[in-house]
């Protein structure tokens, strides 16, 4: 048991291991395999096997830079998904404050306060000048 403790440990030494993403793309699999199961897809079990698959060659490859910067990528992604949601939520909570829309020209987001009737707006950004209800 000992030797094969040892051996285990030689084998996983120089390798990437689990990561972020390598949980990320485990998690998706599983999820994926329950969905297939359920609604009898062939299609979405052969792509749950392909991320189990590709989820172990991260795990065991000697890559580890490249992983790496797969993982921060993934990170990178993530936590951009996560601000864009938090966001959403603050506008969602000050719907009944602000009105929002994207300027015509730049179409970067803005906001102005409701209830002001017709009222021309200038875009910060970009300085076009339009009218909107507000
Ligand atoms: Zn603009």
């Amino acid at each position: 048991m000992r030797k094969l403790r040892e051996k285990l440990y030689q084998f996983l030494q120089g390798r990437n291991g689990v990561d972020n993403l390598g949980i990320f793309l485990i998690s998706m699999s599983l999820v994926l395999l329950i969905i297939s199961s359920l609604l009898d897809g062939f299609a979405l079990s052969l792509i749950s096997y392909g991320l189990l698959i590709y989820s172990y060659f991260r795990v065991f490859s000697k890559n580890i830079p490249a992983r790496q910067a797969e993982n921060n990528r993934y990170l990178a992604q993530r936590e951009h998904l996560r601000f864009r949601l938090q966001s959403k939520k603050v506008q969602i909570g000050l719907r009944k404050t602000y009105k929002y829309f994207r300027c015509r020209k730049c179409k970067k987001k803005m906001r102005v306060p409701r209830g002001k009737g017709k009222i021309e707006v200038t875009c910060p950004h970009c300085g076009e000048k339009f009218i909107t209800k507000s």
